[in-house]
């Protein structure tokens, strides 16, 4: 975590450059021949401050502090007297994996939180319709999965509104669960969230799968530390060099092995009482 350590000067007033969509080349054609039809899936975009196995802190959480200060906005362990727990899935979405997850969630009648990064949603709508369709909640990840901490005040709020316009049309509100990029947040940043009722929402159980690991691994990961109110951080879409396979093989372990323990699965918002979004205009 960079927390309340991340002064004014560690800030950069770097511009970012937000990734632009690729058009389809155009081609040349004889006259008389029909105009050709060129149909490229859509890229994933990659995430703008690099992999998370490159830029992701590995060490103990240390979030007591913040959600002390921070009670109602910054939250990472839901009530510990009900036997329930999240899922959530970070980066989303993709091509290759996301739809894999959202298979097996459906197959189990499980609902998930799927934290969205922006320009993914703009590469791929239809994915995100249908995670709201299947009766998933929906998150903010950021634009463009920048470290935010190290963005200037004018960055940071264009990658917090620029995903609230992608992803209202699609969702229909906007969201108010957000989860920083690596988990890295500033307090004024914190702060800025709060004045627009955002709740910042990072985990108390990792399952580290953004390491590459095997599926027995991922659920070992997980099933050793879940406790009732526990929020499980996953991955639901790979960048570049990226590889989830674990997470999609461990997924049906992990549900039938906590559905056992007697733990139910819910949403972020049924986890926290709170609500996902407001609706908009
Ligand atoms: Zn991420």
């Amino acid at each position: 975590m960079t927390t309340a350590c991340a002064g004014n000067s560690s800030r950069q007033l770097k511009q970012q450059s937000l990734p632009q969509h690729g058009q389809p080349p155009s081609m040349e054609r004889k006259s008389g021949e029909p105009p050709v039809q060129i149909t490229e899936p859509a890229k994933t975009p990659k995430l703008s401050a690099g992999r998370e196995s490159v830029q992701r802190e590995n060490r103990p959480l240390s979030l007591a502090d913040l959600h002390h200060k921070y009670e109602s906005t910054f939250l990472f362990n839901g009530p510990s007297g009900q036997r329930k727990a999240a899922l959530t899935f970070d980066d989303v979405p993709d091509t290759e994996y996301t739809p894999q997850l959202l298979d097996i969630l459906k197959q189990y009648g499980v609902r998930a939180t799927f934290f969205t990064i922006g320009n993914r949603a703009e590469a791929h709508p239809d994915i995100v319709k249908r995670m709201v369709d299947e009766g998933h909640a929906i998150g903010s990840h950021s634009y463009s999965h920048p470290n935010l901490p190290r963005v200037s005040d004018a960055v940071f709020q264009n990658e917090i509104l620029r995903t609230e316009q992608a992803l209202a049309p699609l969702i229909g509100y906007k969201p108010r669960l957000f989860r920083p990029p690596y988990g890295n947040i500033s307090e004024d940043q914190i702060q800025w969230m709060a004045s627009l009722n955002y709740h910042i929402i990072n985990w108390n159980v990792d399952s580290l799968d953004w390491k590459g690991l095997t599926a027995d691994q991922v659920s070992a990961n997980v099933l050793g530390h879940v406790k009732p109110g526990a929020v499980i951080l996953q991955h639901g879409a790979g960048g570049e060099g990226e590889d989830l396979i674990g997470t999609v093989q461990a997924l049906p372990k992990i549900i039938e092995s906590l559905t056992h323990s007697g733990i139910q699965l819910v949403t972020v918002p049924e986890l926290f009482n709170i609500t996902e979004g407001t609706k908009s205009d």
